[in-house]
């Protein structure tokens, strides 16, 4: 039975690995069709300051409107994309999109932030820099401190020259970085020290174990420490409910994001619900 059994699952581990390649190809060629017909749209989810009881910002989800299949969230289609020429397109059109609103924010006096995700290759690609300058450029000040870029704790292992380089960069241009998903890539506290990133954000795992696993609970308070000594902005994301909220400002985080507040929405929603953000009905939005 266990040779039947491992037989089957051989056989499934190959149809899977055919239907991804299927699914790969099939992405990269409509990808291109997709930024020429403004199939890309950035959703926005709210970011909670809890010292001051407000929408601090919103981080930008991206979504892909595809004729056939519906709206895609990245899951469907960012993996495929990764090292291909349309990583470093996608990433610019996300990060152009991001800096346009920030534009309109400026200008309608609205004082919100706009986290953007990053991908591996485009954050560590030989052309980071330059995307990043053509992007901001006649930005002002007040507007570029708006935008914080998501890096994910394992690209900033990948390559740590690199890295270091580009976190450089982004400091030079007046931009904010943020270590995405983190908890997750194992940091040595050294590598923590030099990596100059203004925010850490605490991966969902850990904010959703929290409350049933005292681990958890210990690894969260851990990088709280961690980020307050080094004076580091700490976001937890994946906050689902009241207690994981309490428990967190509790613990000394700063800022938070989850569905507890909202999922992610297109812009106008987004700004509606922000205009009526008020820290004592929270909860109800919650349902
Ligand atoms: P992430 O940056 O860690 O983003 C958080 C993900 O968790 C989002 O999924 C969000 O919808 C989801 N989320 C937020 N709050 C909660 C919650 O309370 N509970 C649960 N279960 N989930 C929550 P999404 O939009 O599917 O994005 C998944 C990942 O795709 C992102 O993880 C990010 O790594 C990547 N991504 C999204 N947009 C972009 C983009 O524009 N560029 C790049 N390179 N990556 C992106
Ligand atoms: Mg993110
Ligand atoms: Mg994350
Ligand atoms: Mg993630």
């Amino acid at each position: 039975a266990a040779k039947e059994a491992g037989k089957n699952h051989y056989v499934l581990f190959d149809l899977d690995s055919h239907h991804s390649r299927k699914e790969r190809i099939r992405v990269i060629e409509q990808m291109g069709a997709a930024l020429a017909q403004d199939e890309l749209e950035l959703y926005y989810q709210p970011k909670i300051h809890f010292g001051r009881r407000q929408v601090e910002g919103f981080e930008a989800l991206l979504r892909w409107n595809h004729p056939e299949d519906g709206v895609l969230g990245p899951g469907h289609f960012l993996d495929h994309i990764e090292y291909t020429e349309y990583a470093c397109k996608v990433g610019n059109f996300v990060l152009e999109e991001a800096i346009a609103r920030l534009r309109d924010f400026h200008s309608r006096n609205l004082p919100y932030s706009i986290s953007v995700n990053l991908s591996p290759s485009h954050f560590l690609g030989p052309g980071f820099r330059e995307d990043l300058e053509r992007a901001l450029c006649d930005c002002p000040a007040e507007i570029r401190s708006r935008l914080i870029l998501e890096v994910l704790e394992t690209t900033a292992l990948d390559d740590t020259d690199r890295v270091l380089e580009h976190l450089a960069a982004c400091r030079e241009l007046g931009v904010d970085v943020s270590l995405d998903d983190f908890g997750t890539g194992y940091s040595s506290l050294d590598l923590f020290r030099r990596l100059t990133a203004q925010e850490i954000k605490i991966d969902r795992s850990f904010v959703t174990d929290m409350l049933t696993n005292p681990d958890s609970e210990m690894i969260v308070s851990a990088i709280v420490s961690l980020s307050k000594s080094f004076r580091r902005r700490l976001l937890a994301e994946g906050i689902e409910s009241a207690e994981a909220e309490a428990r967190l400002i509790e613990l000394g985080c700063d800022l938070g994001q989850g569905f507890f507040y909202s999922k992610p929405m297109p812009l106008a929603p987004a700004l509606e619900w922000a205009a009526c953000f008020d820290w004592e009905s929270r909860r109800d939005r919650s349902a």
